[in-house]
């Protein structure tokens, strides 16, 4: 199965699961299709900027495996009798873990819009200062605990559109 990827989706992904090493990592194997991680490891060598490790590549390549963004193959080398492992990047899985990521956003964003939906809140206005909702405005008889100014009801349509906004893009990528 061969799946379309192109390189930013891929530094993306990188990024996320293991920073900037991870995104030379993950171009190494684009680049090899097939490499063992001492071959990774002197491919991104070459570039002088980088002081990576053998160790650092291993847990790098580790980490990608977690995610099922890479899979490993271990061949016995037939001279040596020692297991050599191949590693290769698994693009397929690159989409499902956009999915997923996409998909724990909406969550935590649902979860957001469901709070910001059942509160009223109190605010003082001081860019530094938190709202507060209702209940515990009035426990702090409608003064901001921080600044001391007086809370005064605070429209958070503006905070719900948007959060609107961003969960019905987000399924509409999802569904594409
Ligand atoms: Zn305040």
């Amino acid at each position: 199965m061969s799946i379309f990827v192109d390189d930013d989706v891929l530094r993306k992904v990188a990024t996320v699961i293991g920073g900037e090493e991870a995104v030379q990592v993950a171009m190494a194997l684009k680049k090899f299709k097939e490499a063992t991680d001492d071959q990774i490891l002197s491919y991104i060598a070459e570039d002088a900027e980088t002081e990576i490790k053998l160790n650092d590549v291993r847990k790098i390549l580790f980490k990608l495996h977690n995610h099922s963004i890479v899979q490993c193959d271990g061949v016995r080398d037939e001279t040596t009798g020692w297991f050599i492992f191949r590693w290769s990047l698994q693009l397929d899985q690159v989409e499902g873990f956009i999915k997923n990521q996409k998909k724990r956003i909406i969550k935590i964003l649902q979860e957001r819009l469901d709070y910001e939906r059942s509160h009223d809140f109190y605010y003082c206005n001081t860019p530094e200062c938190e709202r507060l909702p209702f209940e515990d405005a009035m426990e702090y008889v409608f003064k901001c605990p921080t600044c001391e100014k007086l809370l005064q009801y605070f429209e958070n349509k503006k905070v719900i559109d948007t959060l609107e906004n961003k969960i019905a893009q987000l399924e509409k990528e999802l569904s594409e």
